[in-house]
């Protein structure tokens, strides 16, 4: 049997973890990368790849089946998801929930186009998370859904940490707080406020003679990011920070609780992820829809989808009949 033959467009952490993914996936091969930088300068795992430069991706076009677009939610994807849905199978982990209806809008115009399947908004959360929501919500159609988020680096708060004066450089992890959790878990349906949820946990390495009493007092206050939370900030030394802190874990949980019957029995459904590398696991996802993709490909069918689409035994590497047979 043939390979589906994958292309990466954007070698950044998403990137390497799909590469990594590919490999752990028998019935793939990497065939390209495609980079905006040149291609000489970026180096990659595997031996053999083809790298690209971004400007020639239409000489790809007969050798890749499902391109996994790596590039970032805030600038990269809003322009090169509709361009490259034009023209191949793709799949991408776009984040920024405000837009996803505008992103799948323009997606969905290029693939219909190109007849070309473009499954948008695949990883965690949205990705997994979203599958989860929709699946307690539809079956505890009264009831509250929460979504808890960490122990996990959130890149956002760790690069606006880093813009203050005086600091070098710093990790921001995002921390659930259990008793909240707990009072989800019992079924009470608390109203949570957003300190309530979660706390905010920075270790920053200072420039030397910096004021580090300023630059806790600017992080704690800092509107959007952290002046909403409980904040600690811990300072570190340069080495302490690249041994403890250079991991990008991840994880969080989906909880929902609601009634049934005339007497309110109460239920319980959660999913929670943990996860030692964001990147990597967010990749392993996209791979498994980049299968998904290939196959609604050839079945015919075209446009942009989001994981509400997409049947889970498409997303399998067993056909349906084993699938039926092992694990139904
Ligand atoms: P990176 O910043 O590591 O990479 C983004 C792009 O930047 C790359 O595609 C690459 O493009 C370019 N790049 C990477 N390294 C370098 C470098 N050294 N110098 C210059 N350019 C570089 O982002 P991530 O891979 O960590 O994340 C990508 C997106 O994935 C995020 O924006 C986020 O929205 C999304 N995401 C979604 C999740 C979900 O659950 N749905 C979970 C996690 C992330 P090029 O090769 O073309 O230069």
């Amino acid at each position: 049997m043939s390979k589906i033959r994958i292309g990466i467009v954007g070698y950044g952490n998403i990137g390497r973890g799909v590469e990594l993914a590919v490999e752990r996936n028998e019935d793939m091969e990497l065939v390209a990368v495609v980079t905006r930088r040149d291609p000489k300068s970026v180096q990659i795992l595997t031996e053999g790849v083809k790298k690209v430069h971004f400007d020639d991706i239409l000489t790809l076009k007969d050798e890749v089946d499902v391109m996994i677009l790596c590039g970032g939610s805030a600038t990269d994807l809003p322009v090169m998801g509709p361009e490259i849905a034009k023209h191949f199978n793709m799949i991408d982990s776009f984040d920024t929930h405000a837009k996803i209806p505008e992103y799948f809008a323009d997606v969905d115009t290029a693939a219909n186009e190109g007849k070309k399947v473009g499954i948008i908004s695949v990883g965690w959360d949205p990705g997994m998370f979203s599958l989860n929501r929709i699946y307690a919500e539809s079956i505890l159609v009264q009831g509250s859904t929460y979504t808890f988020w960490g122990k996990g680096v959130s890149q956002g708060h760790s690069d606006a940490i880093r813009r203050i004066e005086g600091v070098k450089n710093a990790i921001q992890y995002t921390v659930p707080i259990e008793e909240a959790v707990e009072r989800v878990r019992s079924g009470s349906e608390p109203e949570l406020s957003t300190r309530e949820k979660h706390l905010r946990e920075c270790y920053v390495v200072a420039e030397e003679g910096a004021d580090k009493a300023l630059i806790e007092k600017t992080i704690k206050e800092m509107p959007n990011y952290f002046a909403d939370y409980d904040t600690t900030v811990t300072f570190v030394s340069e080495e302490e920070l690249k041994a403890e802190h250079s991991k990008m874990p991840h994880g969080g949980f989906v909880i929902r609780t609601g009634e049934t019957g005339r007497e309110g029995n109460k239920h319980v459904i959660e999913y929670s992820l943990k996860l030692d590398s964001n990147p990597e696991f967010t990749s392993s996802v996209l791979v498994a829809y980049a299968r998904a993709a290939y196959r609604l490909a050839n079945n015919g069918d075209c446009g942009a989808k989001t994981v509400f689409d997409i049947a889970p035994g498409l997303l399998s590497m067993k056909s349906a009949e084993q699938l039926r047979k092992e694990i139904l």
